[in-house]
């Protein structure tokens, strides 16, 4: 068996202890008899799967107790729609378009109100984040909604938006559990877990309790409601109880290495090497305004788009695999989320450095 160091932006890279420890209980979980994936959901085993999953994520990022936890699917996409449905009481939300997947949030809002775009950073190909300290923002807007880590361009947040009272939603697909967070700033949080969390097909939202109720939008299915999700404990339907289960091995693997403050510090030093080499490379360039680089997407270019592709081709061969950018940026990107040793990234630095010595 080899394992290659894997850069992918989503599905991407778990904890090898993590694998191996679900490999291990594959045939039979926990002298049961069965692998997870042929359990009830309903029974006392998983039960306690789930459970105790949720309270894992709970002590990681110091979840209040006004917040419910739900585990649910039709991934980060789904949720562009479920947020309007749930909270558009006033038909009226403003959004902040950083990138491709807060631009869909955006458009799929205006399906069931008036979406206003309160900034955005579209003009230089999504390479910032905009000045969001004193923006214009309408009172009867029903939330101001963020996406905090832009999976695609590699720009992130580093501080939240002044909302002017109102209510914060985010998108932290690309960064969730990479850093400590303060929950009680925002109405809703959520991801999609696959890009720094667990396998695809579960997301995880986290939402103030006061925010889910019985008044949602004419016509929204009960699998789109908050309540029906959060009334059952993410039982109302079979959940994706495989996925879940990985995700509470992540959560335990988080917990024991130190929480969240020591995987912070892993993640601002792994993308420091490779910061650091970006800067001083005479070939390899960053596509993103330095004050606002994301601490998991790395997106860099050569300028010439033959040299990009070499790159890449000749990265594979030697073990560093899906480093090609977004289709919409082109050049590279090397995603480091959690689960990246800080050995892969030296690696990758090294290997880099070595490619420009031998194409210059
Ligand atoms: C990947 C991604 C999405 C889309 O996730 P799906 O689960 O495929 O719907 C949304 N937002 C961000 C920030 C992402 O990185």
């Amino acid at each position: 068996m080899s394992r290659v160091y894997n850069f992918s932006a989503g599905p991407a890279v778990l904890p090898e202890e993590v694998l191996r420890e679900a490999a291990d209980e594959m045939l039979d979980y926990k002298g049961s008899g069965m692998s997870v994936m042929e359990m009830s959901h309903r029974s006392k085993v998983y039960d306690t799967i789930i459970k105790e999953a949720e309270q894992d994520l709970r002590d990681l990022m110091k979840i209040p107790d006004n917040y419910k936890v739900l585990f649910l699917q039709g991934g980060a996409s789904q949720q562009f729609a479920m947020i309007p449905m749930n909270l558009m009481k006033n038909k009226k939300a403003g959004y902040i378009v950083t990138g491709q997947w807060a631009k869909k949030a955006f458009q799929e809002a205006q399906i069931y109100g008036e979406a206003v775009k309160l900034a955005s950073s579209e003009d230089k190909t999504f390479s910032y984040i905009p000045d969001c300290s004193d923006l214009d923002i309408p009172d009867d807007l029903d939330y101001v909604y963020i996406c905090e880590n832009n999976t695609i361009y590699g720009t992130k947040y580093k501080k939240l938006p002044n909302t002017k009272g109102h209510l914060l939603v985010a998108d932290v697909s690309s960064c969730f559990l990479s850093e400590p967070v303060d929950v009680s700033r925002y109405g809703i949080i959520y991801g999609g877990v696959q890009k720094n969390v667990g396998p695809a097909g579960v997301v995880i939202v986290i939402i103030r309790e006061d925010l889910i109720s019985e008044d949602v939008l004419p016509g929204t299915p009960t699998m789109l409601r908050y309540k029906t999700h959060a009334d059952a404990d993410s039982l109302y339907n079979t959940p994706p109880c495989y996925g879940i289960y990985i995700c509470g091995k992540v959560f335990k693997w988080l917990k024991q290495m130190g929480g969240l403050e020591e995987i912070q510090k892993r993640n601002i030093e792994k993308a420091q090497i490779l910061y650091d080499f970006l800067d001083q490379s005479q070939m390899f360039k960053g596509t993103v305004e330095k004050k606002d680089r994301s601490l998991m997407n790395v997106p860099f270019v050569t300028g010439d788009k033959e040299l990009d592709a070499k790159f890449v081709a000749e990265a594979e061969k030697a073990g560093f695999v899906n480093l090609k950018g977004h289709r919409t940026v082109g050049g590279m990107r090397a995603s480091i989320y959690n689960a990246m040793p800080k050995e892969g990234v030296e690696k990758l630095v090294a290997f880099m450095r070595d490619f420009e010595e031998k194409n210059k």
